[in-house]
């Protein structure tokens, strides 16, 4: 189990903070939803955790080493090998076969591809998709892709798991099943979680929530 953590992390966009000293820690095998009102910086705080964004000023360490200084090359394999993402559009290759989508991250990371299609199968029956296996994603619902989705985030059984609000474009009822199935698979695998959402309701999964306010993060008072 791996933990991540965000060290007084400055970024601006031009004239633009968006961040002004952010810290987070998160545990090993924690859930922690990232809340906030729109434009607080939430997800400029993931994009940092996971080594897309690199912080003006301030540290990422993930697993005890210093991430943010590494080249641009060694943070994309850091991603690749290490992170599972899920978004709030599924995102799914459109060309690719619902197994294929899963299979993409093993396949990425240089697994061949029968062993990479033999590891992202039991993902279906796992995730209530069995008999989805062949459809594209436009054969797909709303809550189906967003489970393959959540299944692609898992099959390399990545040391952090980033979603960004991966249920923002589902009904409550989808989403909630979503929610039970990533927690659950988090928690089988000892995932570390870092969710961002502005929705209560799916917070409320998580072990520990805090808040974005201008850049900085509180601890949510009252949770
Ligand atoms: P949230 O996820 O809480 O809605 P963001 O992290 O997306 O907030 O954005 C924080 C601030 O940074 C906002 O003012 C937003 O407009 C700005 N911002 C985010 N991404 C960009 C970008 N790529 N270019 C310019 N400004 C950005």
């Amino acid at each position: 189990m791996k933990a991540i953590e965000a060290r007084d992390v400055v970024l601006s966009f031009g004239e633009t903070p968006a961040l002004r000293g952010a810290s987070l820690s998160v545990s090993p095998g924690e859930m922690v939803a990232i809340m906030g009102p729109s434009g607080s910086g939430k997800s400029t705080l993931l994009h940092c955790l996971a080594g897309i964004l690199v912080p003006d000023s301030g540290e990422i360490h993930f697993d005890g080493r210093r991430i943010d200084t590494l080249t641009e090359y060694d943070r994309s394999l850091l991603r690749r090998d290490q992170f599972g993402f899920v978004f709030q559009f599924g995102q799914l290759v459109p060309e690719l076969t619902a197994e294929e989508n899963v299979a993409l991250p093993l396949l990425l990371g240089g697994t061949r591809r029968a062993a990479a299609l033999k590891q992202a199968r039991p993902w279906f029956e796992r995730l209530g998709l069995a008999g989805m296996e062949q459809r594209r994603s436009g054969e797909l619902s709303g809550g189906q892709a967003q489970r393959v989705a959540l299944a692609r985030g898992l099959v390399a059984r990545p040391g952090v798991l980033f979603a960004d609000e991966p249920t923002g474009a589902l009904d409550t009822l989808t989403g909630e099943q979503v929610m039970d199935l990533l927690v659950e698979s988090a928690r089988e695998q000892g995932t570390t979680v870092v969710l961002v959402t502005h929705e209560a309701r799916v917070a409320a999964y998580a072990d520990r929530q805090v808040i974005v306010r201008d850049g900085r993060v509180n601890a949510l008072v009252n949770a």
